[in-house]
């Protein structure tokens, strides 16, 4: 089968032949229609995460070279192994998005349905073999999610960006903490945030992003107001609001971490999902004086991924916008997707 890999950290992605997977036990093989390409990949191909000041952390020990990544997959169930079950509805043939958080099964994280939060993961496109590719092995069947309803290629970019924002959303919500609120970065997740507030209900965002084609797909999905993050603005936005009870944060630099915090109200809380890096100082004092949460957030869990998979049929919700490219010419496509050369979503075609 054709793969599209890393064969050296940083150094264009090769496409090439690679042995197809042979299916065992309980594991499904899928053949993979669409993967949605992730700013996470953009990392994950350099090898390093950015702490900050010139600090990088390095992710090569989460899998041996080539690997193949891509973890927003789409495909359709080709072969099943012997003791492998499909979920009720799923038949050979199913099209379908794969929940790509897969834990070891038996960690207390595992074991309350927090796959997501393993600490020995096995996640696809991460520590195994993903999406850019034409088949990708999953262990089991209970990972797939029929994608019936949704546009082609959009219950797998669900996986990430989408789930990611469901499930911050969703906590924050929960927590009583949500309007209004501040969101920073419309990107894929920034712009799958407004489109599913909406459909849960919650406020328009205000949304601060210094891209004025970002700013303008961000007016477009329904937010409530868009300004570049210019300390006028922002002022601004918080004189208008009474400062923030939440601000999501895309991007995640200490810059963007740095307005999330200044613009709060008392009690508000800041939630970070960018992955950008950065090194964030602040007064202590102000947490407990002003009552301040800061907190992170990333990917959700497979019963968060089915619900979002349900919602987004039921309410309609269209996908972001999207750049279609052929998956070999993902390595392009990577690039400017680093270069920030993309509005919405990169989705590879295979
Ligand atoms: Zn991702
Ligand atoms: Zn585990």
């Amino acid at each position: 089968m054709k793969a599209l890999q890393i064969t050296a950290y940083g150094a264009p992605l090769t496409y090439h032949e690679v042995p197809r997977p042979a299916v065992a036990g309980r594991q499904v093989l899928v053949r993979v229609t669409h993967c949605g390409m992730c700013h996470s990949d953009v990392h994950l191909h350099s090898g390093n995460f950015v702490i900050g000041d010139g600090q990088l952390q390095s992710i090569a020990g989460n899998h041996t070279l080539p690997f193949t990544l891509g973890h927003e997959i789409e495909g359709v169930v080709e072969e099943i192994g012997p003791d492998a079950e499909l979920p009720p509805g799923v038949p050979l043939g199913t099209r379908c998005g794969v929940y790509p958080w897969i834990g070891c099964g038996h960690c207390p994280a595992c074991l309350r349905g927090e796959e997501q939060l393993c600490d020995t993961p096995a996640a696809l496109g991460v520590q195994k073999a993903g999406g850019y590719a034409e088949f990708v092995l999953v262990p089991e069947g209970r990972y797939l999610i029929p994608a019936e309803g949704l546009a082609p290629g959009h219950a797998g970019m669900l996986m990430c960006s989408g789930l990611t924002a469901y499930a911050a959303l969703q906590r924050m919500r929960l927590a009583g903490s949500m309007e209004p609120w501040l969101l920073i970065g419309a990107g894929g997740l920034g712009l799958s945030a407004i489109l599913l507030a909406r459909a849960m209900d919650l406020a328009a965002p205000y949304v601060a992003d210094p891209g004025e084609g970002a700013r303008a797909a961000a007016m477009e999905a329904g937010a409530a107001a868009a300004f570049a993050p210019s300390p006028d603005a922002l002022k601004a936005a918080r004189e208008a609001v009474g400062g923030f009870a939440a601000a999501l944060d895309f991007v995640g630099t200490a810059e963007t971490v740095g307005i999330a915090m200044n613009f709060l109200r008392k009690g508000g809380a800041a939630v970070v999902m960018g992955l950008y890096g950065g090194l964030y100082t602040m007064p202590v004092i102000r947490l407990p004086l002003r009552q301040l949460r800061l907190e992170g957030s990333c990917t959700g869990t497979l019963a968060q991924a089915r619900d979002l998979v349900d919602l987004v049929r039921r309410a309609n919700i269209r996908p972001v916008p999207v750049q279609r490219r052929k998956l070999a010419e993902g390595s392009a496509a990577l690039d400017d997707l680093a270069a920030r050369r993309v509005v919405g979503r990169v989705l590879l075609e295979v």
